[in-house]
């Protein structure tokens, strides 16, 4: 997910503009990744996401997901091309600078990487400790943010008294707690059930409209799907016409799309990986 934010001043001149004359949140040109021993996992990979799109990528395991993400938060470098983000060519940043980078995106991950002697409360404000917050703002900013995914009532539970849903929007709220201006999340359901990973994905949706208050990006919000294949992106398709649709709206359409029955009945369809 890309949030919406005002558009800075910057990027680099050659930097394609989206009609707004902001550069794309993620820009990928012609992105190689070979792993040593010679894999090559991403294959020429170019696309560009605007601020504010709501965007799944998918394809089978081993397609290159993991990889494209770890890219952007630069745990990965290009073998070859430029990764860009909000104009930035993160390949020639300084590595003083990665910190920084990271703290702009959000990141949730399959396994949820909560720490687990510390409450839920904790992990959270744990996010905003580490970014230098001051002990008003945590206070303020903790128990908001557990409210809008729902765990007001466990905020002194530990990690392993939550379910799996539970502890995956405690790590939703952990990586949303300072507002970045982009969410990713990798396989955020592959560990739940479907209906439990629909109830995430339907927060992650809930997220991406709440906070992107700006009328032209909500237009842009129409769910746009890229799918990888042994490293390439086979497709790259905008389906138009939700964005009025409802978060329950949502849940029902992705209930139907993964195969799950309103009685949770499933097919044991998987689910999908997710780049917001
Ligand atoms: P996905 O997340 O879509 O399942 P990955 O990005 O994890 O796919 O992996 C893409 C390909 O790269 C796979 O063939 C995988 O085996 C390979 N791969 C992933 N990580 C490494 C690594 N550290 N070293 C070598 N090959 C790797
Ligand atoms: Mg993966």
């Amino acid at each position: 997910m890309a949030r919406a934010r005002k558009h800075k001043k910057g990027g680099e001149p050659s930097a394609p503009r989206n009609r707004k004359g902001g550069a794309p949140i993620i820009e990928m040109r012609d992105v190689t990744k070979v792993y040593p021993g010679g894999h090559m996992a991403l294959d020429r990979v170019s696309l560009a996401i605007d601020r504010g799109e709501f965007v799944f990528l998918v394809g089978p395991t081993g397609c290159g997901k993991s990889t494209l993400i770890k890219m952007l938060i630069r745990e990965l470098e290009a073998t070859e091309g430029s990764v860009r983000i909000a104009g930035r060519d993160i390949g020639a940043m300084s590595e003083k600078k990665t910190p920084n980078l990271r703290r702009n995106i959000g990141t949730v991950f399959q396994d949820f990487k909560l720490l687990p002697d510390r409450t839920v409360y904790d992990n959270v404000a744990y996010a905003l400790q580490v970014i230098g917050a001051h002990r008003g703002e945590i206070r303020r900013q903790v128990p908001e943010i557990l409210r809008l995914v729902g765990l007001s009532t466990k905020l002194h539970s530990y990690p392993d008294e939550l379910s799996g849903g539970e502890q995956q929007r405690v790590s939703i709220a952990r990586a949303f707690v300072n507002h970045p201006p982009l969410l990713l999340a990798d396989e955020p359901s592959g560990n739940l059930d479907p209906v439990t990973s629909i109830g995430v994905m339907q927060l992650l949706y809930r997220i991406n409209k709440t906070v992107t208050h700006d009328r032209e990006m909500v237009d842009n919000m129409r769910r746009r799907v890229i799918e990888l294949y042994e490293g390439r992106v086979v497709r790259d398709e905008v389906s138009g016409g939700y964005t009025e649709e409802s978060t329950s709206e949502c849940g029902l359409r992705m209930r139907a799309e993964m195969g799950v029955a309103p009685e949770g009945q499933t097919n044991g369809h998987d689910s999908h990986d997710s780049l917001f």
